[in-house]
């Protein structure tokens, strides 16, 4: 079944920003680098980022604050020294992104505008209308391509290949022919995103299946915080699709069935410009009190004018009328809570290493941790741009001062090969998509924006029964070319695998902090919980670890806005 036998110095697993940006670095030092993305690269999630990214641009502003302001975001578990680092380095790699061609909205005096975002003492989210991920992906790719990358397109990576705790390479399915190939590397880096679809309603793409923390997992390395799940407060009605906080930004209000402003009793200075997991959970209070409509709140933009609405949040305009019928120019935009971003993710240090040597970790899929328990809305694409660059520097150092090492990578294509032969001969079982259905309704009605120890035992009880009815399932179309059923199972692995790491963190975490908000435990505890939750997976397995939090010069305090 095994095709090719190729060599590089470094791969990178995933084409959304933060691989791309890895790739860009990596390949301006003259070495060899791949990109092995399960779809095309600009179809990775990173191209449908909204509302911005963040950085002090301004003389009146200053990287320090933007520190303080992430931090206090974070509910004082993001990592300080790892914030800091973004923060000092953020403005620099805009003007880099400038550099490369990336094109932003400005101001009056042709300076890149920026715009308030939640959370954030300043305006400081710098953006291209509402459609600022579509504008930086497209940049990034024409570098890569630039840099003659060498991109394995529709090619899903099914195994890493670790010997005596060193990354030896991959093994990756081509999905256009059903072949395994053998992808041998110095270095390699997860860059594979998030895992939104482990929820019932997400604003996340199909593809993010958290695939790259799953198989990392496999590997003995350990995820970091994984119980710290954002929910966006601006979700459309039923569809899942994202309306930016840019929105709320421009100065949209937040309504309930009353017609109230309900912020000001939630965060009286800050009200709708408070940080995500604050106005999520207000809104799910408004909700569960009987003061919804229809299971929404209404997110009013009618006052901004039509001129506003126009320029600056034309894709939501489109949006809203597309899939909910309701231009915002005339009504109100009926929207909810919704999974959206994962704050936790393949523990790694500021330079992107993990413990396996050569194995490093960028972007959402990472934790280095600077969004703690809760991000700031513009601080993730800052993450892929920052990470993205450091890893891929990183990971450059690694493999110039390595030389190549024969790998015995064929026990491995034999076990991936093995693998699929066996799902694709078993007949009778459950198909992949009940499981998933399960999987997803349990995570929303268990481990979403509210938290409590009867509903995460009943979540952890039904997550470890969809494992075992997993190992038998099987596939409708049994073909070699495209057959996305392979692909759904093999994402469904990861998602349960995920799945179990968000409820036993959230079970084993006995406080409310950031986006975990334990109902039986509502208050924030620093004496015993002031630490990131490490999960290992060992065999069938997962055990727990702790790691310390970094602190430099902020001391946690009572956190209001
Ligand atoms: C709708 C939406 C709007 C957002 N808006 C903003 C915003 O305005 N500002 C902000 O800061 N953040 C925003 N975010 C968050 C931010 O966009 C993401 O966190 C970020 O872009 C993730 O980039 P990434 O490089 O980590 O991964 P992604 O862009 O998700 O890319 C993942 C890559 O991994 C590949 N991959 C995954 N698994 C495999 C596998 N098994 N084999 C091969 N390839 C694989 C995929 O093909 C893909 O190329 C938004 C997110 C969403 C969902």
């Amino acid at each position: 079944m095994g095709d090719f036998l190729v060599f590089h110095d470094i791969i990178i697993i995933g084409a959304g920003l933060s691989g791309m940006r890895a790739a860009v670095e990596a390949s301006k030092r003259g070495l060899n680098v791949a990109v092995v993305s399960k779809v095309h690269p600009v179809r990775s999630h990173s191209v449908a980022a909204q509302g911005g990214i963040n950085a002090a641009m301004k003389i009146t502003d200053n990287w320090e604050d933007h520190a303080f302001d992430t931090i206090k975001g974070s509910d004082y578990i993001g990592d300080q020294e790892a914030i800091e680092t973004m923060c000092r380095e953020a403005p620099e790699d805009i003007r880099e992104l400038e550099r490369m061609g990336a094109l932003f909205s400005r101001d009056k005096t042709g300076q890149i505008a920026q715009r308030p975002f939640g959370g954030a003492g300043y305006p400081r989210t710098c953006y291209l209308a509402d459609r600022t991920g579509h504008s930086m992906l497209h940049v990034m790719y024409e570098q890569v391509l630039k840099y003659g990358v060498y991109i394995y397109e529709e090619w899903q990576v099914v195994k890493l290949v670790v010997e005596e705790n060193s990354i030896k390479g991959i093994i990756a399915l081509e999905l256009a022919t059903g072949k395994l190939h053998r992808l041998c590397a110095k270095a390699v880096i997860m860059a594979t995103g998030g895992y939104g679809r482990v929820y019932r309603t997400t604003t996340n793409a199909l593809t993010s299946t958290g695939d790259g923390m799953g198989l990392v997992l496999d590997v003995g390395a350990p995820l970091m915080d994984m119980e710290f799940v954002q929910f966006h407060p601006t979700v459309l009605d039923r569809t899942g699709i994202l309306i930016t906080e840019g929105a709320r930004g421009e100065g949209g209000y937040l309504l309930n069935s009353e017609g109230e402003r309900f912020m000001s009793k939630y965060a009286p200075n800050k009200l709708e410009l408070a940080s995500r997991d604050v106005v999520a959970r207000a809104e799910q209070t408004e909700i569960d009190e009987g003061r919804g409509i229809d299971g929404c709140v209404h997110l009013d933009l009618r006052h901004l004018g039509v001129e506003k609405i126009n320029e600056r949040l034309p894709q939501i305009r489109e949006l809203s009328m597309n899939f909910a019928g309701v231009d915002p120019i005339v009504e109100p935009i009926p929207i909810h809570p919704g999974a959206h971003y994962s704050m936790g993710g393949i523990m790694v240090d500021l330079d992107g290493r993990t413990p396996v040597e050569g194995l490093y970790a960028a972007g959402e899929s990472a934790c280095v941790s600077v969004h703690g328990a809760n991000r700031l809305g513009g601080n993730s694409l800052l993450d892929t741009i920052v990470f993205g660059r450091r890893t891929g520097a990183a990971a450059s150092d690694f493999a110039e001062a390595s030389a190549y090492i024969s790998c015995n990578i064929d026990p491995a294509l034999s076990t991936a090969a093995r693998m699929i032969a066996d799902i694709l001969d078993r007949d009778g079982g459950e198909p992949v998509y009940k499981i998933k259905e399960e999987m997803q309704n349990i995570m929303h009605t268990h481990c979403a924006v509210f938290r409590e120890k009867g509903k995460l035992t009943e979540a952890l009880t039904k997550i470890e029964e969809l494992r075992e009815r997993y190992h038998g399932v099987s596939l409708a179309y049994k073909g070699d070319e495209y057959n996305t059923d392979i692909v759904s199972y093999l994402e469904l692995g990861h998602m349960l695998d995920i799945s179990l790491s968000i409820v036993k963190g959230a079970l084993n975490r006995e406080e409310s902090r950031g986006a975990h908000s334990r109902l039986d435990f509502p208050a924030r505890d620093d004496e015993n919980w002031m630490k990131h939750t490490l999960m290992y997976k060992k065999g069938e397995e997962f055990e727990i670890g702790y790691k310390d939090v970094s602190v430099t010069k902020y001391e946690p305090t009572e956190r209001k806005y």
